[in-house]
């Protein structure tokens, strides 16, 4: 048996334990070799349930706010979803496990080169571009649901405007300390239904509508 099979299989059940609930996510957890989206100094620590440095000053988030997150997103088959902070390229990996088109930005070009590179090799297949993603990626929307991964001071209009009638964005805002997970469905041209969660720490989004 690889390594790294059984603690991945733990941190499955550790998630299940902690409340996440959608076998498609706890699935994909459970194929995403975490390890590799790390130095192979931090290898041994990729199935803690903890955020772990990845360079630039970013880290890749805690396996329990990418389940949170991801099962917020509510994702049905052939949902294209849009990320904005690919960092380390393990949220975008867990989409793409899912079977979902995924586009994602990220605004630091090494993170974003090391990320082409890590999922190419890994066989996923999502479209990445280097840039402010709080500006969105225009020329591929309408998504049916984008995730920031990344603490914004407010709900950028432009990601809004990015939403199918339905779709759903979920986003961390807040001051740069502490964030609440928002969870925002666009239900009309000009209107959205929001509901807030608690309690997570994440890197700033910084950008023309960021810090
Ligand atoms: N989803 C990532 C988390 C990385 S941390 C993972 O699974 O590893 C958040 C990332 O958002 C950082 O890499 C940071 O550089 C990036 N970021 C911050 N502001 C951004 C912006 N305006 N546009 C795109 N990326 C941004």
């Amino acid at each position: 048996m690889h390594r790294f099979t059984r603690p991945r299989k733990a941190l499955v059940e550790e998630l299940r334990a902690k409340g996440i609930t959608s076998e498609a996510v706890l699935a994909a957890i459970g194929t995403v070799p975490r390890e590799r989206f790390l130095d192979s100094a931090l290898a041994q620590r990729a199935y803690e349930d903890t955020a772990l440095p990845i360079g630039m000053g970013q880290t890749i988030s805690q396996p329990y706010t990418v389940a949170f997150q991801t099962e917020k997103l509510d994702l049905k088959p052939g949902d294209k979803v849009l990320e904005i902070g690919t960092g380390s390229g393990y949220q975008c990996a867990v989409l793409c496990a899912m079977g979902h088109a995924v586009w994602s930005v990220e605004r630091h070009d090494p993170l974003y080169r090391k990320a082409q590179d890590l999922l190419r090799a890994l066989g996923y297949r999502p479209q990445l571009k280097c840039g402010d993603g709080t500006q969105g990626w225009s020329a591929y929307a309408p998504y049916d649901a984008i995730v920031v991964t990344a603490g914004a001071p407010v709900v950028p209009d432009a990601l809004l405007a990015q939403l199918t009638l339905g779709g759903r964005l979920v986003i961390p805002v807040g001051d740069t300390e502490t964030q609440r997970m928002h969870r925002l469905v666009r239900v009309a041209e000009a209107e959205a239904r929001e509901e807030v969660f608690d309690g997570f720490k994440f890197v700033p989004l910084v950008g023309k509508h960021g810090w």
